[in-house]
């Protein structure tokens, strides 16, 4: 390792950057990089039945048991899910956060997304972006010398497209995604089946409810699965039919960055830059992101 780099991952809630990046997290920790995840709300909203209180501190607790298992920081702030708004206060709570953290990338959502909380965290990151290195901006918090590269969670979503310019494979860390995914009991196996209707499908017990979480394997026999996938329902939420879209979708890009090994790739996160942070160049690139050399 020639530095450490430092790894800033921003969500609206409690479990949005392990979904959504949870391999690279992953990539980066165990090569020794620091990583932090940040969530913006409390997630005090994801249940059908558990008071809000009760589930900010139960999924408090989920987060540290993710960043035990990961090596990384887990910080969530206090801000009730549904109501995170691209504030003044927000905005400056942001960047004094950002500038302790010093990050080389800060990965989050794009402002195209169907929860507000999703769209007011991209906002946020939108409007902190510049002003990290504006001293006269929250003179309290040592301004940085430089912006972070700024790279959005791929997103599904179609207007405008996701078009992603990096993808991290993530085959050899599938199993301990699906690891870290599987801390977020109240919600992969309570509030996500509930608001898919799957609850009733839910197993008993550790082992069962691991093997479900997958819902089901792909074969790892080398066969590539194609787009006839992605329409089908799973009862899991995080199903690796899910897992597996990024890499179906962008299958040209893996080929002509990774040759013909980029044909076999199962499972990739896929991340687009954003233009207000500093651009990504091939040289930045290789520094930032040493594991795709
Ligand atoms: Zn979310």
């Amino acid at each position: 390792m020639t530095r450490q780099l430092r790894i800033l991952m921003i969500g609206a809630h409690p479990d949005d950057c392990d979904i959504l990046s949870g391999g690279t997290a992953l990539r980066y920790a165990r090569a020794g990089h620091a990583v932090k995840f940040l969530a913006l709300c409390n997630g005090c909203g994801g249940h059908q039945s558990m008071a809000p209180e009760d589930l900010a501190r139960r999924r408090h607790l989920e987060t540290q048991a993710v960043a035990r298992l990961a090596g990384i920081e887990y910080e969530v702030w206090d801000v009730p899910d549904c109501e995170l708004m691209a504030t003044l206060e927000n905005r400056r709570r942001l960047v004094r956060d950002i500038r302790a953290f010093c990050p080389d990338v800060v990965f989050t959502s794009r402002p195209n997304d169907y929860h507000a909380d999703h769209r007011n965290a991209a906002i946020l990151m939108q409007d902190a972006g510049y002003l990290l290195i504006v001293p006269n901006f929250c003179p309290e918090a040592p301004a940085l010398r430089r912006m972070p590269v700024v790279l959005f969670f791929y997103d599904r979503f179609q207007n405008p497209p996701f078009r992603p310019d990096l993808m991290v494979p993530i085959d050899d860390l599938i199993e301990d995604k699906y690891a870290l995914l599987h801390c977020h009991t109240s919600q992969m196996y309570e509030w996500l089946p509930f608001t898919r209707g799957s609850l009733d499908q839910v197993p008993s017990g550790d082992a069962a409810r691991r093997e479900w979480l997958h819902g089901p394997r792909l074969p790892r026999d080398g066969t590539v699965p194609d787009a006839s996938l992605l329409g089908q329902a799973t009862a899991s939420p995080v199903s690796e039919i899910r897992e597996a879209a990024p890499a179906i979708k962008y299958r040209d890009f893996l080929i002509e960055r990774f040759g013909e090994a980029g044909r076999h790739v199962l499972f990739a996160e896929a991340f687009a830059v954003s233009e207000y942070g500093t651009p990504l160049t091939p040289d930045l690139a290789r520094e930032l992101f040493p594991f795709l050399e």
